[in-house]
């Protein structure tokens, strides 16, 4: 390409609302991830994985026509080599579900399933809000009990707790079954309707679509209004009450403080019975991390057996946050070698070195420049020292003639005083650079 065309294009941008995560955040993910992982494991949860795409119809079907997501967020669009309709997925539940039956996954008994991954909606991107973001969920498929809704809320304390996230409160509400909501909602709507004229233009739609959602709403003109309409708990029959109690006994034994916000609803039509939210002050309006409870009616309207179900989804973007907010941001580590070299023959050397210090099970960084030449000694130490490396090893033609490296720890134990340089025999330069870590790690439990 010549000169001239480089310097005609026009860097192009992301899409609004949809991020990307830069090398520098790449630690607190990990922190995240691996973390999620290891308490997953503690519950014994299998990860599940779904194209990001699926049939419209699925969310339409699994989420329910009259919620946010379905009437207003969705990204869908047509497929233009066969005219399917397609969504990019904008919650996980669904397909975990829609898997879950066309794989006849339940058919040896039920399983406690996780997944991780972006999710698409189409919202007014803003602080915590963004058109593309990530979720983990887990969902325990085909158990009924209420210890399964107690034990998916313990594993999102334990996953606070291995994260050292404090400022986390628990709210707990229960749904009761269909009956129960129909008895409560007719009595609702009838309250709703009279505060017709102070209802804003969202609570209008949903009076007589979805108007529980109407006492979700975060409009301050109508929160007294919210607050002293009739309460679905007073609505819930024995077995209801049972269930909820259940899982309340379960989490005082064990600890779990939580309040019971009777108007918690969540945002999506197929839950029932326990519901809950896990929330944070500290990130401003958009500080629920996690939500979730029972939605025991989606398997079989989703086509397949009935069979009970419940599970959470927490956004990932909101907690690492959260993690920033708390100053819980992890040391970011650099590599343990950096290689620095000079001359052809000890470029190779170099490279040769580096694989046999990653065979031991080391990270090792080579030098390597813009330009292809390596720049003075100088200057490769001060790359080697930004690398956050704690060893450099560094080979030229003195050491190529000699069959030597040298190796100067950057890190730790003796640079104070100036840090070490050795001369150690080519061969040796692996067992080297082990023997003087692990005197470093023996070094640090005297201390
Ligand atoms: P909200 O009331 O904030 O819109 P929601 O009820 O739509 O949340 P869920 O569908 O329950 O959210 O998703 C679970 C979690 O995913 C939320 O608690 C939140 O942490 C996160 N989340 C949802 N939507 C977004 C978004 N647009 N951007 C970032 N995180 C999100
Ligand atoms: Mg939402």
């Amino acid at each position: 390409m010549s000169e001239d065309k480089t310097k005609a294009v026009k860097a192009l941008q992301g899409v609004k609302g949809m991020n990307d995560m830069l090398p520098t955040d790449a630690p607190l993910w990990d922190m995240f991830e691996s973390a999620a992982r290891s308490m997953l494991r503690a519950y014994g949860y299998q990860q599940i994985r779904t194209p990001i795409v699926e049939h419209t119809q699925l969310f339409v079907r699994g989420i329910g026509e009259v919620t946010d997501i379905v009437e207003k967020e969705m990204y869908s669009f047509t497929d233009s080599l066969n005219g399917e309709n397609l969504t990019l997925r904008p919650e996980g539940t669904a397909a975990a579900v829609r898997s879950t039956i066309e794989h006849n996954l339940l058919y040896d008994g039920p399983k406690r399933l996780w997944y991780i991954g972006p999710m698409f909606r189409h919202e007014r991107p803003q602080r915590g809000r963004y058109r593309q973001f990530h979720q983990l969920g887990a969902e325990a498929l085909g158990f009924a009990g209420p210890d399964v809704d107690a034990e998916i809320i313990l594993m999102c304390q334990r996953l606070w707790d291995d994260l050292g996230l404090t400022n986390v409160r628990l709210e707990l509400n229960s749904l009761g079954q269909a009956h129960e909501r129909a008895a409560h909602r007719e009595q609702l709507i009838k309250y709703l309707e009279g505060f017709q004229d102070i209802l804003d233009e969202d609570s209008k739609r949903r009076l007589y679509t979805n108007p529980l959602r109407v006492l979700d709403t975060k409009n301050p003109a109508l929160q007294e209004m919210a607050a002293n309409a009739p309460k679905l708990i007073d609505f819930l029959g024995e077995e209801s009450l049972a269930h909820f109690e259940g899982v309340q006994r379960i989490l005082l034994a064990n600890n779990i403080p939580f309040k019971i916000n009777p108007r918690l609803v969540r945002g999506l039509d197929y839950y029932n019975l326990t519901v809950f939210e896990w929330i944070t002050d500290k990130l401003g309006a958009q500080g629920t991390i996690a939500g979730g409870g029972r939605y025991d009616p989606l398997i079989q309207q989703m086509g397949g057996k009935p069979a009970p179900a419940c599970g959470w989804a927490m956004g990932i973007e909101r907690i690492i946050e959260l993690i920033r907010e708390e100053n819980l941001v992890p040391d970011t580590q650099g590599c343990d070698v950096y290689m620095v070299h000079q001359g052809e023959l000890a470029n190779q050397q170099a490279m040769i070195a580096a694989e046999r210090l990653r065979d031991a099970g080391l990270d090792v960084v080579l030098h390597a420049t813009p330009d292809g030449k390596s720049g003075s000694f100088k200057s490769q130490m001060k790359r080697a020292d930004a690398s956050g490396a704690s060893f450099a090893v560094i080979i030229g033609d003195d050491e190529i003639a000699a069959g030597t490296v040298q190796v100067k720890q950057l890190r730790g134990g003796n640079v104070a005083e100036g840090g070490q340089q050795t001369t150690v025999p080519a061969e040796q330069v692996v067992e080297f650079i082990i023997d003087a870590m692990v005197d470093e790690i023996e070094g640090d439990d005297e201390q």
